[in-house]
């Protein structure tokens, strides 16, 4: 059976004591009351806030993921963090292929190419978002612009490699909109991609890998998206903020 897993994506919110004090709550609450969580939670703080954020995590089922790394592997890049430093401090995990990223950063497939190669580098393991514009769907182009996505940039690497990778589908039109994709079109989109995976690596690892769908999920929708067979958990970003708000959707 594959992993459900469930990703808060914090983005650029939460200072030092909002961070550590959501963090160590959420741990209290889930533990105190033994609630259920048969889904695997992972949390995305800001730059800063990682190494605590870690650290307070020690020792727990929860773990930590960066939001972003840099793609070259030291030097004179004012402002950017590496792959490297994030391993020094126990960090696991990042997110990339963030369509803000792609977006305010330009980041493009090129660039993410090199993130990924970093990344495995230093035996991170990634978060790989990929989604369609609204325009996109209109248009109908939407299942070719997420093959070619996943072409550019995961599709790239190996058999061995690819066990490092989780891949979240993240309509655009849906991420911070309060719109989400029906049950059923994120259900189709999964399938497809679970499908590729097939083609271009067989049945085994397409069985295995989590597929997550990313898009003003809250704790009204959560059951019915994340239900679907094909929906191995949720990419969170507003609704994690919220702690009652993620702690239904944990338990949903
Ligand atoms: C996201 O940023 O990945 C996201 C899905 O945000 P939201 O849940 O707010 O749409």
């Amino acid at each position: 059976m594959r992993e459900k897993i469930l990703v808060a994506n914090w983005k650029m919110n939460y200072d030092f004591y909002e961070t550590t004090s959501f963090i160590r709550n959420l741990l209290k609450i889930l533990f105190d009351n033994k609630i259920n969580h048969n889904k695997k939670i992972i949390i995305a703080p800001s730059f800063p806030f990682l190494h605590i954020s870690n650290q307070i995590l020690q020792g727990t089922t929860l773990s930590i993921a960066s939001q972003n790394i840099h793609q070259k592997d030291k030097g004179a890049y004012t402002g950017e963090v590496s792959a490297n430093m994030l391993k020094s401090i126990g960090i696991k995990k990042v997110l990339l292929g963030h369509s803000e990223r792609r977006i305010y950063f330009f980041e493009d497939d090129n660039i993410l190419l090199q993130k990924i190669k970093i990344a495995l580098k230093y035996n991170i393991k990634i978060l790989f978002c990929v989604g369609e514009t609204i325009s996109e769907r209109n248009k109908n182009v939407h299942y070719s612009v997420i093959e070619n996505q996943l072409k550019n940039t995961v599709f790239h690497f190996s058999l061995h490699e690819i066990a490092n990778f989780s891949i979240a589908y993240e309509p655009i039109w849906a991420i911070g909109t309060g719109i989400t994709a029906s049950p059923k079109d994120a259900q189709n989109m999964h399938q497809f991609i679970r499908s590729l995976f097939s083609e271009k690596y067989g049945k085994e690892i397409s069985n295995k890998i989590s597929i997550l769908y990313g898009g003003s999920i809250n704790d009204i929708n959560a059951k019915d998206i994340l239900y679907q067979e094909d929906v191995d958990g949720g990419l969170i970003g507003n609704s994690s903020l919220d702690m009652n708000k993620f702690l239904n959707i944990i338990q949903s």
